[in-house]
């Protein structure tokens, strides 16, 4: 063979083989795969090594180690997304795409002497659509990342009428703070324009240094009780797991939603959490366009329960604007004028409760007139009729003067595993538990007794029940909830 003439002669073959065929090639290298599926990575960032296994096996019979398909993941991402570290030193350029893309966001970039401490997003048409009708509840909360380098995701989260998250603003930091979560909270209420006379709720887990940072930026606050107090009140009355869900679940939401982002270079997460809000923007858009309703579709559920249970109550007329209800949970007085029912369920959410729905009944009206404005589809879609525009790739974004000066963090230092999840007990929850030790403890007693009497033993066994009942007591079975709020309301 040469150059000019590439064809091959084979003089002579031995074509019969008598051994096993063999699944593992040392030529198949990293590098080797990172090239031969690298636009299918570019297609599908997230495609699993269990994919990428199963893959190779497919197209070429081969077995490759589930380290060999990490590796391979890993030099395609850093094609892909380029060098982690670079991503720092872009970010200066990718701020003033931002900014340009989605005029009137706030892009804020935090060094202290070139050094990266922090980076804040709150996009313009997420803030417009959190000022047309979402609540007045801010939840705050953090997480770490998984990235090559140190820091942390900080976000800030409201619900909409649906009764379903909405991301407001969210910032990379390296550590959370008191520090750090002055300089976002802060930013975020400059941006939000939650001056003296804004009525908002804002709720988090973060209770050593948020709950100080909160009494710093909104001195007249009033703070309420923790989230896990209000919970432990209203299981008191109502026994309900719905609160806890709901409070617990909105705060964390989206941290849930974009979990697949965090171990990505610092530019490629923000991207990613960026398309994903506006693909989330226009998906409700087109979701609440298609549907017929008058009110929004949670809303329009809890209505129909309501219904369904006021049918199990009878109703007294008065004569008066009130109205006597009788049924479970005893008797309760509706005012048709104030909107109140002595259930309170009424004025506090301005949802009618299933008294009040007995009540509009028995009037001949339907329970839809009643509804609050905030809770109808058009108000809906003024939230959802705000998009956020797209940005260009990075050959396109714009040169900044002093673009490049940002010094990475240092690489991962902090210890990796689950974040603590141990919460404090509600004084009952420390007494069942005492009892429950105390219990474990005099069995164990007892089986001490006759195991003595057997002439056994009882070393290994006099540690176990203590160790499980601690077990018990610090992780539980319910699942972790959060343990501050903290209401704002100033006049
Ligand atoms: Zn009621």
């Amino acid at each position: 063979m040469n150059k000019d003439n590439p064809s091959v002669k084979i003089k002579s073959a031995n074509l019969d083989h008598n051994y096993g065929k063999v699944f593992n090639n040392f030529h198949v290298t990293s590098k080797w795969l990172a090239s031969k599926y690298l636009d299918k990575y570019k297609v599908d960032p997230n495609w699993s090594c269990n994919g990428l296994i199963k893959q190779v096996k497919d197209d070429h019979g081969l077995t490759i180690s589930a380290v060999k398909a990490w590796r391979t993941k890993n030099l395609v991402m850093k094609w892909v997304n380029g060098d982690a570290s670079k991503q720092y030193t872009k970010l200066c350029r990718y701020a003033t795409e931002l900014k340009q893309s989605n005029l009137g966001s706030t892009v804020n970039l935090w060094r202290d002497k070139q050094h990266f401490k922090g980076f804040y997003v709150r996009m313009k048409p997420l803030k417009d659509a959190f000022g047309s009708g979402c609540r007045p509840f801010i939840g705050l909360d953090g997480c770490f990342l998984k990235g090559l380098y140190d820091g942390q995701l900080l976000s800030a989260v409201g619900i909409d009428l649906n009764s379903c998250i909405f991301s407001i603003a969210y910032v990379v930091v390296l550590v959370e703070n008191t520090e750090t979560w002055t300089w976002f909270i802060e930013l975020l209420r400059n941006d939000l324009e939650i001056w003296n006379n804004t009525y908002v709720t804002i709720m988090s887990d973060r209770q050593n240094c948020l709950k100080r940072v909160v009494q710093e930026i909104f001195p007249n606050a009033e703070h309420r009780n923790c989230i896990r107090h209000i919970y432990t009140n209203f299981r008191e009355k109502f026994r309900g797991k719905a609160l806890k869900d709901y409070l617990w679940n909105a705060v964390q939401g989206l941290h849930i939603y974009i979990l697949d982002t965090w171990d990505k270079g610092i530019i490629t997460m923000l991207e990613i959490i960026k398309i994903k809000l506006m693909r989330r923007m226009k998906k409700k858009n087109n979701q609440i366009l298609k549907y017929k309703g008058i009110l929004c579709p949670k809303i329009q559920n809890k209505l129909d329960q309501m219904k369904e249970e006021a049918q199990c109550y009878t109703l007294d007329f008065s004569g008066g604007p009130k109205v006597q209800i009788i049924g479970i949970g005893g008797s309760f007085v509706v005012d048709m004028i104030e909107h109140t029912c002595t259930c309170r369920r009424w004025e506090l959410t301005c949802m009618s409760c299933s008294h009040t729905i007995r009540a509009i009944h028995g009037n001949n009206q339907q329970p839809e007139e009643f509804v609050h404005v905030a809770y109808l589809v058009s108000t809906y879609l003024r939230v959802y009729e705000h998009y956020i525009n797209p940005t260009n790739s990075e050959e396109l974004w714009p040169e900044v003067n002093d673009g490049t000066r940002v010094i990475p963090p240092p690489m991962g230092r902090r210890k990796r595993g689950m974040k603590a999840t141990a919460r404090r007990k509600e004084p009952e929850e420390v007494e069942k538990a005492l009892k429950k030790s105390n219990s474990d403890s005099n069995t164990s007693d007892k089986g001490k007794q006759k195991l003595a009497r057997k002439g056994l033993s009882t070393r290994r066994n006099d540690a176990a029940p203590e160790n499980a009942s601690i077990g018990s007591a610090a992780t539980g079975n319910e699942p972790t909830q959060p343990s501050d709020v903290i209401g704002i309301q100033q006049s």
